[in-house]
């Protein structure tokens, strides 16, 4: 298992799934900064960087970041296990002198993206889309045979 750094989003609200979802509160993770296990912080216009090996890491950085998260708010999709597979959003910062000077959504958008991961091998026998919430559910069903009582209630109250 690769290591990774986590981004933090702090006082911007662009960060945004092709559904204008807001992503901004979610984890957000990158393999572009050395992938020391450090924390990234993206604080309005600035990115900061912190690290157990921090010396390793420019106090300047210039260069392309691409980040990316899993939108929570879009439908998902469920392998036949059972497992709950959310849908990818990736941004590319382009940073100078530790400033941002854009950000731009590089994944596809949430559609095309479900389209595309649900004909992919790992997901034959799979469920979905649908809202996480059922996803949970189903999951659940699947992976231990049994439905959760919220779910029995829930459905029982449709009638
Ligand atoms: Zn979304």
């Amino acid at each position: 298992m690769g290591m990774i750094d986590w981004v933090v989003i702090k006082n911007r609200s662009d960060f945004k799934c092709s559904d204008g979802h807001d992503l901004s509160t979610l984890d957000w993770h990158t393999n572009d900064l050395g992938c020391l296990l450090g924390d990234v912080i993206i604080d309005g216009p600035v990115l900061k960087y912190t690290a157990l090996y921090k010396n390793e890491f420019p106090d300047k950085f210039t260069g392309t970041v691409q980040i990316g998260t899993e939108c929570r708010f879009c439908p998902c999709l469920i392998d036949a296990d059972g497992a709950i597979v959310n849908v990818a959003v990736d941004y590319e910062l382009v940073i100078v002198d530790n400033m941002i000077q854009s950000v731009r959504r590089v994944s596809d958008d949430t559609c095309d993206w479900l389209n595309d991961e649900s004909a992919m091998p790992y997901l034959k026998g799979g469920y979905g889309p649908m809202p996480l919430e059922e996803a949970v559910d189903k999951s659940f069903a699947i992976r231990f045979g049994v439905h959760r009582s919220m779910t029995i209630g829930r459905r029982h109250r449709r009638r």
